[in-house]
């Protein structure tokens, strides 16, 4: 069932997140808002205006701000300013809550299965799947590879005859991450490039074990159109999205056009936003210092404990 299209029932919940998978350390700032850095340290100061940003020194690291509106809730969860365990119910570098079906996140067994030309053809035994899809060279190899902490799993997808395919991998025998044709390739053909109309779009709008799209945004690069399209067809036809933003660890001003990850993930957010009826989730990432790969993990896990109760 998507999650998006939930209506949240509200009860208080206090579980604690696994603590070997939190570091998160966050308080609840005037106004309600968060205030969240790359590395998620805790900060009490004033936001800083974006405005401002380029003024500071190159490798100094730029807080996100966060009020209450932009979390994303997952339903059968409430929030509530008031409750100090809130701060603590944040997964690091993302505007995700934390709910009690954040459990079983390890990757313990992973294995290629099978690529499927079709969303027909895909397996069928009923488990739920999670889809990485974005720009070709967007890190969507590396992210796997570290999710699973094997080096070259995701390789199987780059072989030939599969990099156009819907690459299917069994997690601990209980789920697949799914690796999806990545698009945009410059020298492509326009066919080419605007294949994922006719190819990934039957799937995410057919594939009834579908649990949510991980659309993956290199946050060193400046927002690019197909990204927003992409994005904003995911948003217009209610297909269950998370936010993964790659490369956060390029933090150098100069070779990323001149800003940060934080200034074009929140570009990126605002020019989407009008396609979504709530915030959805993201996650900062990084395959170099594996920054997200556990907060990625037990979001997975949320959504799929969810899903598989319903
Ligand atoms: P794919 O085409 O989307 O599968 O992208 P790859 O995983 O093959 O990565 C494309 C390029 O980006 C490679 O040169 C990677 O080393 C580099 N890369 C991937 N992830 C990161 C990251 O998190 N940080 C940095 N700095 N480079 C990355």
């Amino acid at each position: 069932m998507a999650l998006a299209q939930l209506p949240r029932l509200n009860f208080s919940i206090f579980t604690k997140p696994p603590l070997s998978l939190l570091h998160t350390h966050f308080t609840l700032l005037p106004k309600h808002r968060f205030l969240i850095s790359p590395k998620s340290t805790l900060s009490v100061t004033e936001p800083i205006p974006i405005s401002h940003v380029s003024e500071q020194e190159d490798e100094e690291e730029i807080p996100v701000t966060l009020s209450l509106e932009k979390l994303f809730v997952p339903p059968e969860t409430q929030v509530s300013v008031d409750d100090p365990s809130l701060s603590t119910r944040i997964l690091k570098g993302s505007n995700i809550v934390l709910s009690k079906y954040a459990r079983d996140a390890q990757v313990v067994q992973a294995e290629f299965v099978k690529s499927s030309v079709k969303t027909e053809d895909c397996p069928s035994d009923g488990l739920p799947e999670f889809a990485l899809v974005g720009r070709s060279n967007v890190g969507k190899s590396s992210l796997l590879n570290s999710l699973v902490r094997r080096k070259k799993l995701a390789l199987t997808s780059k072989k030939p005859g599969k990099t156009q395919c819907i690459n299917h991998f069994r997690i601990n025998d209980k789920w697949y991450l799914v690796d999806l044709p990545g698009y945009g390739y410059a020298s492509a053909p326009q066919e080419l490039r605007t294949d994922w109309n006719k190819f990934t779009k039957d799937y995410f709008l057919n594939r009834s074990t579908l649990v949510s799209v991980f659309l993956l945004i290199d946050a060193s690069i400046p927002a690019k159109n197909i990204d927003l399209e992409y994005a904003s067809w995911l948003g217009q036809n209610q297909i269950p999205m998370t936010l993964v933003f790659t490369k956060c660890d390029k933090r150098k001003k100069k070779k990323n056009g001149g800003k940060r990850p934080e200034e074009n993930m929140n570009n990126f957010q605002k020019l989407i936003r009008g396609f979504f009826e709530t915030a959805p989730p993201w996650i900062m990432t990084s395959s170099v210092t594996n920054q997200g790969r556990d907060e990625i993990l037990l979001h997975m896990a949320q959504l799929r404990n969810y899903w598989l109760k319903h």
